[in-house]
C-alpha cells in the first residue's frame, strides 16, 4: 500500500458532476480534494458517448463554473442556426482535460487519480484500488467524501441491450453506426430518448433516406424548445419562455391540458402530435431537428423491445417482421438512474442530486458552493432539498415547484443568493442585464400577474393526477 494520502475532500467521480463541485470547493474554499475516477481521464460518460452527441443546451450553461466552455458564438448553419453553440463530445472531452491540467492541478490542492476504483471506507479512511497496477491506496478524508455515482446512468456504449438479440441479428450500440462498412438495407433505431433521436438526426443528415429508417419507440416524449433555453444576447427569450410556463400553469384546467397549451405555445415539442407524451426527460430539440424526425413515419408503438429474432421482433405488446439486411442501433440504455433521494449534506459525507428543475450543472456546482459556504449540515440541507430526476410528465411539475422553493429558500441567504447572481451556469444568473428589454418587462409584468395563480394551480392539477 502507498503512503496515506490526507485530503479535505475525496471526490468519487470526475465526471461533470465531481468536476463542477471540486471547481466550487476550489473557489469558495481552501479545501483540498482527490478525485478518483474508473475511466482514464476526467470527462465521465462523455468519454464513452457515441461520436455525434453534442450537449443540447448552449455550452454557456455548461461545465465547470469558474472555467467558460466554447466561444459563445451562434451557429450560422446546420439544425442549431440562430442559437448559440453546442459542445460536442470532443470538445467536452478536451474542456474537462484542459480545467483538470491548466486550473485544478496547478494550485497544488487537487490530486487526480485515474482508472482507479473507489472500494469503500469506513469512517474517515477511504480506499481506492488502481485498475492497472492493483494497487490499494488509503486516503483520510478531513472533510467529506463527495459521492458522485448515487445517480450514475446508463449508455449504449456500456451497458448491453436490455433485451435478448439472435444469432446473425446485427444489433449494435448507437456510437458503432459511424463504423459501419457494409449497407444496411433498413435501420432499426431502438430507444424513444434522446440518443435514438440524435442517431435518427445523424442518420437522415448523412443521407439515409427517411423511408430507410424503421423507429422503434416504446414513449412519445415531449421536449423543450431550443428557443427558450438561450444565454446572452437571447437571454431575454429564455425570461419569455419562463413567463409561457407560468401562463400555461396558471391556466391549465386538467394535467394533459397544461402539456397542450406548453405545445401550443411553443414551448414544448413532441414529434407525433397523434400520441399524448407520458415522459419529460428535460431534453431540448431544434425545431429543425423536429422537422426532421417527422419525415420517419415507419413507427414501431408495442412497447418495449425483449427480443430480435432474425425473423420476428417481440415486444412487450406484440410483435413485428424483423426487416432484412437491418442493422438494430441500441438507443435504449437506462440513462440516468432515479434512486430515492436521500440527505444531500451527511456527516462525513456529500451525496450529488437534482434539487431543481434546470440544468445539470447549475446544480452541481450549487451543491459545492453551499458546501464550502454553509457551516452546518442542516443548513445546507434546508437550503437543497433533494428530488429524482425527472422522467415522466408529473416529474417536470414537482421538479419546477422545487425549483421555485429553493430559489425562495435561497434568496434569502446572502452568500448564496451572490453565488447565484454570478454564476455563469445559473441561467437567468445576469438576467439584470436586460432589465430594460421590453421582453423581459412584459415577462416580469406577466409573472407578477399569474405566478401565484400558477404555484397554486399546479399543485391542484398534480394532486388531481395522483
Ligand atoms: C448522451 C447524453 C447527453 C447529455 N447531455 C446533457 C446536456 O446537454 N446538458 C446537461 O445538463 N446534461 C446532459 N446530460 C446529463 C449528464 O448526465 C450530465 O450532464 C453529466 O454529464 C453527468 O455527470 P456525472 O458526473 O453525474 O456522471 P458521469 O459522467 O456518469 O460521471 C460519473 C463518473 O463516476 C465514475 N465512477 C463511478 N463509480 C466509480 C467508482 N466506484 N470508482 C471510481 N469512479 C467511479 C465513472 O467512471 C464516471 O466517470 C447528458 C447525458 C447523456 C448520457
Amino acid at each position: 500500500m502507498a503512503d496515506l494520502i490526507e485530503s479535505d475532500y475525496l471526490v468519487v467521480g470526475a465526471g461533470a458532476a465531481g468536476m463542477t463541485v471540486t471547481d466550487a470547493l476550489l473557489s469558495h474554499s481552501d479545501a483540498s480534494v482527490t478525485l478518483v475516477d474508473r475511466r482514464h481521464a476526467p470527462g465521465g460518460h462523455w468519454l464513452d458517448a457515441y461520436p455525434f452527441v453534442r450537449l443540447h443546451q448552449p455550452s454557456a450553461f455548461y461545465g465547470v463554473d469558474s472555467v467558460p466552455l466554447g466561444k459563445d458564438a451562434i451557429d450560422r448553419g446546420g439544425l442549431n442556426a440562430g442559437f448559440y453553440e453546442l459542445a460536442s463530445a470532443d470538445e467536452l472531452r478536451a474542456y474537462f482535460a484542459h480545467v483538470m491540467q491548466e486550473h485544478f492541478l496547478p494550485t497544488g490542492r487537487v490530486r487526480f487519480f485515474s482508472c482507479s476504483d473507489y472500494v469503500g471506507g469506513e469512517g474517515d479512511r477511504h480506499h481506492f484500488v488502481s485498475r492497472l497496477t492493483g494497487a490499494r491506496q488509503e486516503v483520510r478524508v478531513a472533510r467529506k467524501l463527495v459521492d458522485t455515482t448515487y445517480l450514475e446512468g446508463s449508455i449504449p456504449a456500456t451497458s448491453k441491450p436490455p433485451f435478448e438479440v439472435d444469432e446473425g441479428v446485427q444489433c449494435i450500440p448507437a456510437g458503432e453506426v459511424v463504423h459501419l462498412s457494409e449497407r444496411a438495407r433498413t435501420f432499426v433505431v431502438i430507444g424513444a430518448g434522446k440518443t435514438a433521436m440524435d442517431t435518427c438526426v445523424w442518420l437522415l443528415t448523412n443521407g439515409v433516406a427517411a423511408s430507410s429508417i424503421r423507429w422503434v419507440k416504446p414513449r412519445e416524449g415531449w421536449w423543450l424548445n431550443r428557443r427558450f433555453h438561450q444565454p446572452h444576447t437571447l437571454l431575454p427569450d429564455f425570461y419569455a419562455g419562463v413567463g409561457l410556463q407560468f401562463q400555461a400553469m396558471a391556466q391549465a384546467t386538467t394535467f394533459d391540458d397544461l402539456f397542450l397549451r406548453l405545445e401550443a405555445a411553443g414551448f414544448l415539442l413532441r414529434v407525433d402530435t397523434a400520441v399524448m407524451p407520458t415522459m419529460l426527460h428535460g431534453a431540448i430539440l431544434s425545431e429543425a431537428e423536429l422537422a426532421l424526425l417527422r419525415q420517419i413515419t415507419d413507427v414501431v408503438r408495442l412497447g418495449r423491445v425483449r427480443r430480435i429474432g432474425s425473423q420476428r421482433m417481440v415486444l412487450d405488446g406484440g410483435e413485428v417482421e424483423t426487416p432484412a439486411d437491418a442493422v438494430h442501433i441500441h438507443c435504449a440504455a437506462a440513462g440516468l438512474a432515479r434512486p430515492t433521494p436521500r440527505p444531500i449534506f451527511e456527516p462525513g459525507r456529500l451525496t450529488v442530486q437534482p434539487t431543481m428543475w434546470g440544468f445539470a450543472c447549475h446544480q452541481f456546482a450549487l451543491l459545492g458552493a453551499a458546501e464550502a459556504m454553509i457551516e452546518n449540515d442542516e443548513e445546507k440541507n434546508r437550503l437543497c432539498r433533494p428530488i429524482r430526476y425527472w422522467d415522466q410528465c408529473s416529474d417536470y411539475l414537482s421538479a419546477y415547484m422545487a425549483l421555485l422553493a429553493g430559489e425562495r429558500a435561497r434568496a434569502a441567504h446572502p452568500a448564496l443568493a451572490a453565488w447565484a447572481r454570478d454564476s455563469r451556469l445559473n441561467p437567468l444568473g445576469r438576467l439584470g442585464e436586460w432589465g430594460n428589454h421590453p421582453s423581459v418587462v412584459e415577462t416580469r409584468g406577466l409573472l407578477k400577474k399569474v405566478g401565484a395563480a400558477a404555484v397554486e394551480n399546479v399543485t391542484r392539477v398534480l394532486a388531481q393526477r395522483q
